[in-house]
Formats: structure tokens, sequence, C-alpha cells
């Protein structure tokens, strides 16, 4: 992916968006991000965030290449700027989902995925409860590594090898085997990332 991380987002942003503008004229890119934003730690920047997001959408766009939403504590900004931007051409993920049924709804309203990762396996996480809710043709899968490791791994390096973790729990919340949640999550990642052209 290329693009300038929420949590990189500063005075400069207009400069480093350059610098990603350049790179995704000169290298070929699966998608654009991650970008979106994190309003948990710091807010000082959260105009310069938004803007961010907005230009990201829109090398999306001229690029014809999913984003890959990075949200903490920022799901109504970033609803309100899909919302205002969204079209046919528009096409994305929101990475490492923690938000609400009602929250989701809205993401696959707009034909975007939903990246389960880690989390999923957490105990009083409540994500199980969400996921049950939500159909596995809107999901795929992630590891977010070197973070969020997965159980039996909480707290260590991730590695992308520990993915299987994730679909296990997948496969015991949606009560089917594995090769089925691997088959679909499969495809909707080809989908998404457009890996068929
Ligand atoms: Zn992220």
């Amino acid at each position: 992916m290329m693009g300038l991380h929420p949590t990189d987002v500063k005075e400069n942003f207009k400069e480093e968006l350059n610098i990603v503008g350049q790179y995704l004229k000169k290298e070929k890119f699966c998608a654009i991000g991650e970008t979106g934003m994190d309003l948990y730690w710091d807010r000082t920047f959260i105009e310069e965030q938004k803007n961010s997001l907005r230009a990201h959408i829109n090398l999306a766009k001229k690029h014809n290449l999913p984003i890959v939403i990075h949200s903490r504590s920022s799901f109504d900004e970033i609803f309100e700027i899909i919302d205002d931007t969204i079209d046919d051409g528009l096409s994305g993920v929101f990475h490492c989902f923690g938000g609400t049924v009602q929250q989701a709804q809205k993401i696959i309203s707009w034909g975007f995925k939903l990246g389960i990762g880690g989390v999923l396996t957490f105990k009083n996480s409540g994500l199980d409860k969400v996921i049950e809710n939500i159909s596995l043709n809107h999901i795929v899968l992630e590891t977010d590594s070197p973070f969020l490791a997965p159980k039996p791994f909480r707290g260590k390096r991730n590695e992308s090898a520990h993915l299987v973790y994730i679909a296990e729990k997948l496969a015991e919340i949606k009560n089917i085997s594995i090769g089925e949640v691997s088959e679909i999550t499969t495809q909707n990642a080809i989908e998404l990332f457009k890996f068929k052209n």
C-alpha cells in the first residue's frame, strides 16, 4: 500500500502527500493507505487528518485502487467524509474493525469490507457478538502484524502465519468449516484488491 498514516499527519502533510503521489506514479500498489483518522492519542491535527483522508480518497479514485481505513475514536468523522465522497468507483476496507453492528452496516452499505484481526479472539472484546450479525461476504482477514497477535499469542509479536487463529475463531462463531471461511474471505480479498486484473 501507499499512504500517509493518520498518526503521521502533521503541519507538513501536504508535502508528505506529494511524495505519496510521486510513488503512486512510478510503482505499482494494491491499495491506498493506511489512511483514515486516529483521535485516540491526539486531536491536535484533526482538520489536517480530515483533509488528508479526503486527499487519499481522491488518489484512490484517480488510480482506481481501494482505500484502507484506519479508524480509532473517529468513526463519526470518517463516516461523514465517506458519505460525502462515495461513488461507484470507490471501494475499501475498515482495517481492524472493532465497532458496533450499526457501524458495520454503514460500512457495508458503501460496499466496503470489514478487516477482522486478532481482537476477535480476545476474551470479552465483544467483537464476536457483532460479527455473528454480519455476513462473511463482507469480511476479510488480517493480522495487523506485528501488532494485535491473536490468542494464544496475545501480547507477543504477531506474524502473518497467525491468520489461521482468526479464521478458526470465525469458523467457530459462524458454525462452519475453516475451509469455508478461507474460501469466502480469500475471494473477498481478491475482489477488494482487484487481484484478478
Ligand atoms: Zn491501522
